[in-house]
């Protein structure tokens, strides 16, 4: 059984998340994204990116990367 202050938080956590833009900004993060090939593991840290792809080494940018700002478009 939940108590009302607990359910006054998730209703609150529930208007950040739906003002996710606004509200949330990532600062620095780790992934893995599947590619059709492999699986690439995807840094963000400090407004910089990095892959462990070989397109990503030659260009700085990669389908991984550029997935992954789609995903998190307002937050970075
Ligand atoms: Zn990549």
């Amino acid at each position: 059984m939940m108590d009302s202050a607990l359910v006054r938080k998730m209703q609150k956590a529930k208007q950040y998340a739906a003002e996710k833009d606004d509200r949330v900004r990532f600062i620095r993060f780790e992934a893995e994204v599947k590619g059709n090939h492999d699986v690439h593991f995807v840094r963000y840290e400090a407004g910089q990116w990095l892959c462990d792809c070989a397109f990503f080494q030659q260009r700085g940018r990669c389908s991984h990367t550029m997935a992954l700002e789609y995903i998190l478009e307002g937050m970075l």
